[in-house]
């Protein structure tokens, strides 16, 4: 079983002949809100590949709170996993023009209302799971609870430091497996895209992640696939499946939950890598976040062809 330390938001977007200016008033063609978060779309993604999903969010009481209830319910999650703060759930407003440009803001809301005591809450729960993961879209105190309780049992824990931000040296202390991105990893200094993706040695930067006890840290690099870091090791590359890709929103969230199953399954880390790599790419494929999420059928029959 997999406990994920969430995030919720809705996304809402309207579709505009061309993005509004300061002041203006326009008419849209086409309206969406759609639920998202990056911790949503990890246990999502997770849940779609049959894994044993449980989590905390921390969701507003606003006009959203019924519409996430039944969000939960729908796709199969139990509503046991919300945690009710006063202010708004997440939120976000993006324009979309017919080019596909865009202009949006997020409001992380009561996602950013997350404690260590509701973590604390959850403790017996959390620690009955096989590994913890978490994202920068909830604040360092509940991460830093969760991964301390984790440790206590010996439990990994998977970070994915998104949207980035300066990685606290206790949560650092109890993560087992960092995944991120190649823009992330050139904010947090870990190197260039470049220098990771033709790597062959760790970077400065990795190579003291990996003596500071990381077990694994992997940095995917969209098109150009993904490299894996572990102590001892050279680094592992995996290339990206050539596919018709629509739409990238949420790869990097079905890798990672291709990179759980994998792991939890015990398979060796080339495959566990592959299996990860084909869930983003099955990710791609489709529009939008939610539907493009593989169930392990899908995965199956794609790895396959
Ligand atoms: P994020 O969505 O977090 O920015 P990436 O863009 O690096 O993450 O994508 C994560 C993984 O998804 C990549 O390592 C790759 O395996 C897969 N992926 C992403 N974009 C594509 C694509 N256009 N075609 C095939 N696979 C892709």
């Amino acid at each position: 079983r997999v406990f994920v330390i969430g995030s919720f938001v809705i996304a809402c977007s309207v579709k505009v002949a061309r993005l509004p200016q300061a002041g203006e008033s326009l008419g849209g063609s086409a309206f969406l809100a759609e639920p998202g978060g990056k911790g949503f779309n990890l246990a999502l993604a997770a849940h779609r590949l049959g894994l044993d999903v449980d989590g905390i969010f921390s969701v507003g009481e606003d006009v959203f709170s019924p519409v996430v209830r039944s969000t939960f319910a729908r796709v199969g999650f139990s509503t046991d996993m919300l945690v009710p703060h006063a202010g708004s759930t997440g939120a976000g407003v993006a324009f979309i023009d017919p080019t596909g440009e865009n202009c949006l803001a997020v409001c992380l809301g009561a996602n950013l209302a997350l404690t260590a005591e509701d973590v604390l809450d959850f403790a017996p729960r959390l620690q009955g799971s096989d590994l913890v993961a978490a994202t920068f879209e909830s604040p360092d105190a509940p991460i830093r609870e969760a991964f301390a309780l984790s440790r206590a049992r010996g439990i990994r824990t998977l970070l994915n430091p998104s949207p980035v931000r300066a990685l606290d040296p206790a949560i650092l202390a109890d993560t087992t497996i960092l995944v991120l991105n190649a823009v992330e990893a050139a904010e947090l200094g870990l190197g260039h895209p470049d220098r990771i993706a033709e790597a062959r040695s760790a970077t400065p930067a990795i190579a003291a992640l990996l003596d500071g006890g990381l077990e694994l840290l992997v940095v995917t690099l969209g098109v150009r696939g993904a490299v894996a870091f572990r102590p001892g090791s050279p680094p592992l590359r995996q290339p990206a499946f050539a596919v018709a890709a629509v739409d990238t929103v949420g790869a990097g969230d079905a890798f990672a939950a291709g990179l759980i199953a994998g792991l939890l399954d015990g398979r060796p880390l080339e495959s566990v890598l592959t299996q990860a790599a084909a869930c983003g790419a099955l990710a791609t494929c489709r529009f939008g976040a939610l539907d493009a999420f593989p169930s392990a059928r899908a995965l199956e029959a794609f790895l396959e062809e």
